[in-house]
Formats: C-alpha cells, sequence, structure tokens
C-alpha cells in the first residue's frame, strides 16, 4: 500500500529536482559559462609544469566518474588537474595539484558556513570576502586561489579577530540564533545566550558591535549550529 501512495509523491519531488537542475544548467551555459573553443581549450597548460592539458573523464584519476577534467598531459608524474563548471568544457579555476586540493578543502570547510545556513547569500558572501582579502570581486573564488591566497583565507576567516560582518548578515545571524534557542533551549550556554542577547539588542538599537563582539558572536553562533547539527543529524559537523 505505502508504495503506492508515496510513489506519485516522489516522482513529482523528482521532477522539480530535475527542472531545477536544468534551469541551472541552462543559466549557466547562457550567461557565465560559455564554451571554451577547441584553441582555448588547447591553451590551458599545467601551472606545475608547464605541460599540455587533456580534457577527459575523471575516472582516470578517481576510479569512477564524476565528471570530466583537465588533466596534465604528465599524469600520473603530475597529477594537476581541474573540474569543469556542469555541462560545460569550462574549468572551475586553475588546475590544482595534491597541495592546493587539499588548502581549498580545508578553506571550503571554513567559509562555506558563512553562507551555506543563509545568514548571507553566497554571493553576498563572495563580494565580502573580496574586500576582506583585498582582491577583486571577479577574482575571490576558492577556484581561483593558490597556496598562498588559500593560507590568506584561512587567516582571515579562521584566525582573525577582525572581520567586519555585514550589518544584514549580523541581523540574519541572530534571527536564526534566538529562532534555534527556542527550539533548542537546551543546547544553550547561558553566558552566551546572555552575550547574544545583548549583541542583538545593541544592533536594534543601531550600534554596530566592535569587530571582536562580532568575531564572539559568530563563534557563538558557530557553537549552537555544531550543537543542533548533532541533535539532529547526528553530525559533528557544523
Ligand atoms: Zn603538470
Amino acid at each position: 500500500m505505502g508504495i503506492y501512495i508515496s510513489r506519485p509523491f516522489l516522482f513529482f519531488k523528482k521532477l522539480k529536482k530535475l527542472k531545477r537542475g536544468s534551469e541551472k544548467l541552462a543559466r549557466n551555459n547562457g550567461h557565465h559559462h560559455k564554451n571554451l573553443t577547441e584553441e582555448e581549450m588547447q591553451n590551458i597548460k599545467c601551472p606545475y609544469c608547464g605541460a599540455d592539458t587533456v580534457f577527459v573523464d575523471d575516472s582516470i584519476v578517481y576510479g569512477q566518474s564524476f565528471g570530466m577534467i583537465y588533466l596534465c598531459k604528465n599524469y600520473p608524474e603530475c597529477d594537476a588537474h581541474v573540474g569543469v563548471h556542469k555541462g560545460t568544457n569550462v574549468p572551475k579555476g586553475r588546475l590544482a595539484n595534491k597541495e592546493l586540493r587539499e588548502y581549498k578543502k580545508v578553506v571550503h570547510s571554513i567559509v562555506d558556513n558563512f553562507w551555506r545556513d543563509g545568514i548571507m547569500t553566497r554571493r553576498e558572501f563572495y563580494a565580502w570576502m573580496a574586500k576582506q582579502m583585498q582582491m577583486p570581486e571577479e577574482e575571490a573564488h576558492v577556484a581561483m586561489f593558490d597556496v598562498e591566497q588559500c593560507q590568506k583565507a584561512i587567516r582571515i576567516f579562521e584566525e582573525n579577530k577582525e572581520l567586519d560582518i555585514p550589518v544584514s548578515a549580523l541581523n540574519n545571524m541572530f534571527k536564526k540564533y534566538f529562532a534555534y534557542s527556542k527550539i533548542h533551549y537546551d543546547l544553550l550556554g547561558e553566558y552566551e545566550c546572555e552575550f547574544m542577547f545583548k549583541m542583538k539588542n545593541m544592533l536594534a538599537k543601531g550600534i554596530t558591535p566592535t569587530k571582536s563582539q562580532q568575531y564572539y558572536s559568530f563563534k557563538c553562533y558557530k557553537m549552537l549550529m555544531a550543537r543542533v547539527n548533532q541533535v539532529e543529524y547526528g553530525n559533528a559537523a557544523a
């Protein structure tokens, strides 16, 4: 019985997902990611050994296919490669070797927290990141970072207490914090909650918290989100 009831629902859910996917693809193809010409593809070189690259399925590297990549012709001696924007032959950034790929993973795990749970949009985050890193917006994408820029991003977003979070994002952060605090009262630290309440009221009066207050607010927020994730999904990651 259950199967007959659940199937139409699943079908529509799947259809919706498919539609979203193709709209996204069309958007990507249409505006931001025009396919490269044959000549442009041939101009993509390995930044480590200077060799040409080949456009191949990534199962060569991963043993399982996830999509197409540009791979250094000297593979496996040099294993630099880069993925492409879905449905195109446009590389997501520069070719990365293992060291750089590891760095990028770390940067993503830090910075994605800023936009993934909705205190700012992805676009807002990247514009803000460009400002914090003092680089042009069109270059401020983790995929385009080299090792040095990754290290800089880690310094700024993980260790630096001088973050200047946009007011709209601060507002969203407090809104989310207190929305979750109503559901997960037992997960709140007393001191944290008091501090957050003070900051929220300050902001409501039009006073922007200092940078170190922002830093601790964000820290309190992240701690609560980590506990909520743990309870709701059994997931230790924030
Ligand atoms: Zn190479």
